[in-house]
């Protein structure tokens, strides 16, 4: 269901923060102009003012003048848009971003400023008031051998891993690839263990869960969970063998853990395709699949991305 949402504070307080940017200019510390009114014919809608941790906002813009740059922030967390392909459509530019709601967001009222820089010059930018709801997290405690507990600890190799992933996950393809829903990547696979949960390694609070494991035995295929390109196939010693997806528009879907890859870094892969088989490398207490996804860097539960069909529009 959408819902269209009003813009934070009355024309007053627009005045205010008219007055209070003048000043920050007159400072040299502001550099963004905030223009009293909306452009004409803009449109901005939210999928949603309020969600769970871990879950995904879908942002949708349309303007009759072509956005050049544009900036979306949540907490220090930044997106940014994308076009759409048949964009413009009746003399209407369309675009649209995905927000990804960190499972690390304290519940509150968060506001999303947005920055739009239009072909002419002009620029906007306003913030919507957005809630992040408490997803209630479980504790989870896992028992590993000393020699694992201490790899979970060393912050050199977790660090370079971590580096790494960064990487790959930063660049992304500014065209959206994939048409349909997210579809589980071991179809016949059981969860072992939610998104979010609270980690406990022998006692010792850990990092909380970034994905969704599925558990199955050695060598089960694991597929590819949307259309993509492969961006990454490669050995870590904690995250185990591991293959990133690009799916466009700042859509990652990462794989963790697995025995073999049967794809091949700058693949062309399509949803439902094998590519690779489950495994336990890297810290793991048995076969089981890893399966992460992240919007523009941010970690979200992928399991909300399964039936979901806003998001595909
Ligand atoms: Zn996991």
């Amino acid at each position: 269901m959408m819902h269209k949402f009003d813009i934070i504070g009355s024309v007053f307080q627009k005045g205010l923060i008219i007055t209070v940017c003048l000043l920050l200019c007159f400072l040299g510390l502001g550099n963004i102009p905030i223009h009293a009114s909306q452009p004409d014919g803009l449109s901005i809608i939210l999928s949603h003012n309020h969600l769970k941790q871990g879950k995904t906002l879908k942002i949708t813009v349309e303007s009759p003048k072509k956005i050049t740059k544009s900036a979306f922030q949540m907490s220090k967390s930044r997106f940014r848009l994308f076009e759409h392909t048949d964009s413009p459509k009746n003399g209407v530019y369309r675009y649209a971003t995905y927000i990804g709601i960190s499972r690390t967001w304290q519940p509150q009222m968060l506001p999303i400023w947005m920055t739009f820089t239009f072909a002419d010059g002009s620029k906007y930018r306003t913030r919507y008031k957005f809630w992040v709801e408490d997803a209630q997290f479980q504790e989870e405690h896992i028992k590993l051998t000393e020699q694992k507990q201490k790899l979970t600890r060393d912050k050199k190799v977790i660090n370079e891993e971590n580096r790494k992933m960064r990487r790959v996950l930063e660049r992304y393809s500014a065209v959206r690839l994939f048409k349909n829903p997210f579809i589980k990547p071991v179809p016949e696979g059981y969860i072992t263990s939610q998104f979010g949960k609270k980690r406990m390694y022998n006692g010792v609070p850990a990092w909380s869960h970034s994905g969704v494991d599925y558990g199955k035995g050695f060598g089960t295929p694991i597929l590819a969970a949307n259309d993509g390109i492969v961006v990454l196939t490669g050995e870590f010693t904690v995250h185990g063998n591991t293959i990133v997806l690009d799916h466009g528009w700042g859509v990652n879907t990462v794989y963790n853990h697995l025995e073999s890859f049967t794809v091949s870094q700058n693949a062309v892969v399509r949803r439902g395709e094998q590519i690779g088989t489950m495994g336990a490398t890297g810290v793991s207490t048995g076969p089981h699949l890893h399966w992460g996804m992240v919007i523009q860097n941010m970690r979200v539960n992928p399991l909300f991305w399964l039936d979901r069909k806003f998001l595909y529009d």
